[in-house]
């Protein structure tokens, strides 16, 4: 396994590399989820490049950028483990240089839920995510079903800007009791963590209503939302049933749907979501 910093690297790897080759962009701090995703890459492709890149540009002022945990040899142990060629760990000047000034731009999809929560945070998403295509030229690229609007702006950008790179979906890797595995559910406490299977109770709880025949999303909505008040440690920061595609919200479900939701459990912020075939 070769570990690389700087872009003219990674190139001149990528370049001796035969096949297809698959790409995972984490931020680090690996768990089983992406080890999920590295592996799907395994099976499907003749040589596998990850990327551990905490990208400034996605994060607001407010938000977690400098607490984000970070722990670089633990990864790299866990991605030899499993086999992977290369592994990309920029840094922030390699990425962005001081003249930087192109951004790419995805609308309708990111105008809802993280999108409306977290303004210009897929803007920095699809930016860096392109710049990575750009270096690895991967011929898929996986992205988990955990962030599925991530997922699913990456799969516009890559239709819109013709870049011909297969994204693959795979499906959230949960702990035991549900919780989604997620690099932030370390900040919290073991009350918090505790506290925070209420996500995936409310996911279940909008799933099992809507296998019984439930249509009116305001219904599983309502439901969902006064399961989690009961959670005293939760604030709900939206819960939603949406167009599994568009994400536009749903008032009657007619059509494939996604149950999501973000959730603070103390000063923790979580998401998670659920298609509700
Ligand atoms: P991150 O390091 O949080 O940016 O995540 C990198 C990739 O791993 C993204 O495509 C995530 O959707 C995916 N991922 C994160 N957590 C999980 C999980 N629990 N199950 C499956 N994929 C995940």
């Amino acid at each position: 396994m070769q570990v690389v910093k700087t872009i003219a690297e990674a190139r001149a790897l990528r370049q001796k590399l035969g096949g297809t080759v698959g790409f995972v962009p984490t931020m680090g701090y690996l768990h089983e989820g992406h080890l999920a995703l590295v592996k799907q890459a395994s099976i499907g492709n003749s040589a596998v490049i990850v990327s551990i890149y905490v990208n400034p540009v996605q994060f607001s002022p407010r938000e977690d950028f400098g607490a984000y945990p970070r722990d670089l040899d633990r990864d790299l142990e866990l991605l030899r483990g499993e086999g992977v060629d290369i592994v990309f760990v920029p840094s922030d000047d390699e990425m962005y240089p001081p003249e930087f000034s192109s951004w790419v731009d995805v609308d309708k999809v990111t105008e809802r839920l993280e999108g409306a929560s977290r303004p210009g945070h897929f803007r920095g998403v699809a930016t860096v995510v392109a710049k990575l295509f750009n270096i690895v030229q991967p011929t898929k690229a996986y992205f988990g079903q955990k962030d599925a609007q991530q997922a699913g702006v990456i799969k516009r950008m890559v239709a819109d800007l013709n870049m011909g790179i297969e994204i693959v979906f795979v499906p959230t890797v949960r702990e035991s009791d549900g919780l989604a595995m997620s690099s932030r559910n370390i900040y919290l406490s073991p009350g918090e963590r505790q506290a925070a299977t209420i996500l995936f109770k409310a996911l279940t709880l909008a799933r099992q209503l809507r296998q019984g025949g439930e249509k009116d999303a305001g219904k599983i909505r309502w439901q969902m939302t006064s399961l989690i008040q009961k959670e005293p440690l939760a604030q709900i920061d939206y819960v939603s049933i949406a167009d599994a595609e568009t994400l536009e919200e749903l008032n009657l479900i007619d059509r494939p749907a996604l149950a999501s939701l973000a959730v603070r459990i103390g000063k923790t912020r979580l998401i998670d979501n659920m298609p509700l075939e």
